[in-house]
């Protein structure tokens, strides 16, 4: 009976996401849902990722946490627009649903965004069992992790379209195998992109921008 009741709530919300994926797609807005689990640094990472975007491609911001808006007064800053959402209001949830990241987007001016980032609810299950409406899905790691995490949380690996492992500023001070990393993320997704960067330094941002600026290109080419 339990599986059951799941079913139905992730059947709803495929039928939230598709109408999503359908109003994102008649204003032309690429979404991209960010993906980790809490403290790899999605924050910094997209501080850093807005100002390298801008004014070259309109972005705008959808954040989930469970409560605060520390995260959406980060972003702010980069002068795009931003929209926190604290799941507290809907129990708490440890992800963001559909129906919610519609209610969000009905806070912004689809018609001036180009891209839509949205920073999930620190976690590596749930949030790969809910589809947003999304146009790509990306993960985040930290070298301050297990290696050993893709092998552990396997569908959040499977379901994204390219890994950043980031933190990499750190590694001279840690024992972390980026290699065996990388070997686990390969064994879920074999042709998965991988990003080493620095949201600190800057470090390798420029293949993940690069990666990012095709990827929403592609889609705006498929679409004309
Ligand atoms: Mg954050
Ligand atoms: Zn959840």
């Amino acid at each position: 009976m339990e599986v059951k009741v799941v079913r139905k709530i992730l059947d709803v919300n495929d039928a939230m996401a598709a109408q999503n994926r359908n109003a994102f797609g008649k204003q032309g807005v690429f979404v991209l849902n960010v993906m980790s689990s809490p403290g790899s640094g999605k924050t910094a990472l997209l501080e850093r990722t807005l100002s390298q975007l801008s004014p070259e491609i309109r972005c705008a911001v959808i954040v989930g946490d469970v409560a605060t808006s520390h995260d959406a007064d980060r972003l702010a800053k980069s002068g795009a627009p931003v929209v926190q959402v604290n799941t507290d209001a809907f129990g708490g949830d440890c992800h963001l649903a559909a129906h919610v990241i519609g209610a969000a987007a009905s806070d912004l001016d689809l018609s001036a965004i180009d891209l839509l980032i949205v920073e999930n609810v620190g976690n590596l299950v749930c949030p790969a069992e809910f589809d947003i409406g999304e146009d790509a899905r990306v993960v985040v790691l930290s070298v301050t992790e297990g290696e050993d995490k893709p092998v552990k949380y396997p569908l959040m690996f499977r379901v994204c379209d390219a890994a950043l492992l980031n933190k990499i500023d750190l590694l001279p001070h840690l024992d972390y195998d980026i290699a065996a990393a990388r070997g686990y993320i390969r064994q879920i997704k074999s042709d998965m992109p991988i990003f080493d960067v620095s949201a600190k330094t800057g470090e390798g941002f420029d293949a993940w921008i690069k990666w990012l600026k095709k990827t929403v290109a592609a889609k705006s080419t498929a679409a004309a």
